[in-house]
C-alpha cells in the first residue's frame, strides 16, 4: 500500500525537525530518519556514565527568531559560556584566533607573521573592499579565489605558513590550491592591522570570530536540543531509510514504510547520497553529482580521570599531531562525565579513507600527552570512536558550478534540499534550524 503525504521530510536532524515543527497541525507531513534515534549530527551517545557528542557541538546564536526558539526549547537547561580556545604551535599556545593573538609566539615567528601581514595589507590588491568582501573573488577571473591565494593576500606569508595553511590542510584533507575561499567569510576572523599589532606586542587577549560566546545544555549533551524540538512532533519515523526515489511519480521508497507518495519533499540527508538514490536521473544530474566531494572526520571520545586543563578546545596545526583539534567536553558541562572524570573529544580528518583506529589511537595518546591534555595513558578509563563519514563538504570550482545546477533540477521537481548537508555547505546548527523553519513556512505560504 502506498502512503500519501503532502510533505515528506528526509532526515531527523535539526533541519528536518525544525521543518516538521512548522508543518505540525498545518499540513500533512512525514519525517523519516534512517537511524534509530533523532538528532543527526546533534545527537549524543551514552556510555558507562559518559555522554559523548559527535565532537564539540556548541550553540552560537546569531538570529533572534532561531536564538529565542532554541533557548526557549532548552528552557533552563543551558549554560552560557565564554570561549576559551587555543592554538598550539612550537610548544607554546596562543589564544584563538591566531592572527589576533600573536604575542605568545617565539620572536622570530611573531615578526614573520606581523611583517607578512603588514606587507599583504599594503599591497594594492589587498584593498579594504576586497578584504571584507563576503565572497573571496579574484578580480581577473571573477571566480572564487583559491584558499592558498586568499590567505596570503589577506593574512600574508607568516600567518599563512605557520597556521592557516597547515591547519586547513589537516582539516580539509584536500589540496589547498584547489580549495576555494568562499566558505571563509563567516568563519575566519579578520582583524585590522592595528589589532594584529597590538595583540602581537601586548598580552591582551582578543576575542573575535563567530563563537566568542556560546550556549551548551547543562544536562544530556547537545542531544537535549533535538529531543526538545521533537517532543510534541507526531509523524516521525526512525529506523526508516530513504532507499530510492522516483522523481517523475513523486514516490519515495522508504525502508520499513514502503512507497510514499508526496507533493513536496524536503531533503536534509547529504545531497550527494540523496541524488545517488534517484532512479533514472534527469540529464546532467549524475555528472554534476559526481563532482561533489567531502572529507571524513573520526572523533575519538575519551573518558579520563580528571584533567586540570581548563580550556574548551585547542587546535593543533602541526603535522606531528595526528588530530587537528582536541577539546574537553566537561568544560562545557560537568554532567557529561561521572564524578572525578572528564570527557575529551579528539578530531582527526581523512579525505575519505578508513582510519586505522588502533594505530591512530597510539598516535593520538602520544599527542595528548605531548600536548599536555593528559598525563598518561593510564588516565583513560573509557573510549568511543564516532565516525562522521560526510563531515566537511569541499568548496572547489566544481562545487561552484555543479551545486546550483543540482539544486535547480531538484527545485523543478518540488524538492528543497536544505541543512548543512542537504544544501552541501559549511554551516552550523542554528543555520540548519533557520533553514528548516523558513523552508516549511514558505511551503505553507505556497499553499499547494
Ligand atoms: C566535526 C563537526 C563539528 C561541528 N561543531 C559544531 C558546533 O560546535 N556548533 C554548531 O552550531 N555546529 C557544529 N557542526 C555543524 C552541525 O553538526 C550541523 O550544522 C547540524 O547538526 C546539521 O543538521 P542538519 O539537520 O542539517 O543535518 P544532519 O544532522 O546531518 O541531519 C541529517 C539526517 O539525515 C539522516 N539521513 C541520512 N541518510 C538518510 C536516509 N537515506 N534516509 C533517512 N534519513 C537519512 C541522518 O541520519 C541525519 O539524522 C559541526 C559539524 C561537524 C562535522
Amino acid at each position: 500500500m502506498t502512503i500519501k503525504t503532502d510533505v515528506l521530510i528526509i532526515g531527523g536532524g535539526l533541519a528536518g525537525l525544525s521543518a516538521a515543527r512548522v508543518l505540525q497541525g498545518k499540513k500533512n507531513y512525514l519525517l523519516v530518519e534512517k537511524e534509530a534515534g533523532i538528532g543527526g549530527l546533534a545527537a549524543s551517545v551514552e556510555k558507562n556514565g559518559f555522554t559523548f557528542d559527535y565532537s564539540g557541538h556548541l550553540l552560537h546564536l546569531h538570529w533572534k527568531e532561531t536564538g529565542d526558539l532554541i533557548l526557549r526549547l532548552l528552557k533552563n537547561n543551558h549554560f552560557k559560556l565564554k570561549r576559551n580556545s587555543w592554538i598550539r604551535l612550537k610548544d607554546v599556545e596562543v589564544p584563538y584566533p591566531f592572527q589576533a593573538n600573536l604575542y605568545n609566539l617565539p620572536d622570530d615567528i611573531k615578526s614573520e607573521c606581523v611583517s607578512g601581514f603588514l606587507e599583504a595589507y599594503n599591497t594594492s590588491h589587498n584593498s579594504l573592499a576586497t578584504r571584507h568582501s563576503p565572497l573571496a573573488v579574484s578580480h581577473s577571473q571573477k571566480r572564487p579565489e583559491v584558499f592558498t591565494h586568499w590567505t596570503r593576500r589577506v593574512f600574508g606569508e607568516g600567518i599563512s605558513k605557520h597556521f592557516m595553511l597547515p591547519y586547513n590542510a589537516k582539516l580539509w584533507q584536500y589540496p589547498l590550491n584547489r580549495l576555494t575561499a568562499d566558505w571563509c567569510a563567516p568563519f575566519v576572523p579578520m582583524p585590522k592591522p592595528q589589532e594584529v599589532l597590538e595583540a602581537a606586542y601586548l598580552p591582551k587577549r582578543k576575542t573575535m570570530g563567530y563563537n566568542p560566546v556560546f550556549y551548551y545544555p547543562k544536562r544530556g549533551g547537545i542531544r537535549a536540543l533535538p529531543e526538545a524540538m521533537a517532543k510534541d512532533l507526531k509523524n516521525i519515523h526512525t529506523g526508516c531509510e530513504l532507499q530510492s526515489l522516483d522523481l517523475k511519480r513523486k514516490i519515495a521508497f522508504i525502508k520499513g514504510l514502503g512507497p510514499v507518495k508526496y507533493e513536496r519533499l524536503i531533503n536534509t540527508m547529504p545531497l550527494k547520497y540523496f541524488v545517488g538514490l534517484i532512479k533514472s536521473p534527469p540529464a546532467g544530474l549524475k555528472a554534476h553529482n559526481a563532482r561533489l566531494r567531502h572529507n571524513t572526520v573520526y572523533v575519538l571520545n575519551l573518558g579520563v580521570k580528571g584533567t586540570s586543563v581548563k580550556k574548551h578546545w585547542t587546535y593543533f596545526p602541526e603535522k606531528e599531531f595526528l588530530f587537528y583539534r582536541a577539546g574537553i567536553a566537561t568544560n562545557f558541562s560537568r554532567r557529561l562525565a561521572p564524578k572525578g572524570c572528564d570527557s575529551l573529544y579528539i578530531e582527526t580528518a581523512t579525505p575519505g579513507y578508513a582510519l586505522n583506529l588502533a594505530a591512530a589511537e597510539k598516535k593520538i595518546f602520544r599527542g595528548l600527552i605531548k600536548g599536555g591534555v593528559i598525563k598518561s595513558e593510564d588516565d583513560i578509563v573509557e573510549k568511543l570512536w564516532l565516525k562522521i563519514p560526510c563531515a566537511y563538504v569541499i568548496y572547489d570550482a566544481a562545487r561552484n558550478i555543479s551545486l546550483p545546477a543540482i539544486i535547480s533540477i531538484l527545485a523543478d521537481n518540488d524538492i528543497s534540499s536544505i541543512g548543512r548537508y542537504g544544501a552541501w555547505k559549511y554551516s552550523f546548527m542554528e543555520e540548519s534550524v533557520k533553514e528548516g523553519l523558513e523552508t516549511a513556512k514558505k511551503m505553507l505560504v505556497d499553499n499547494f
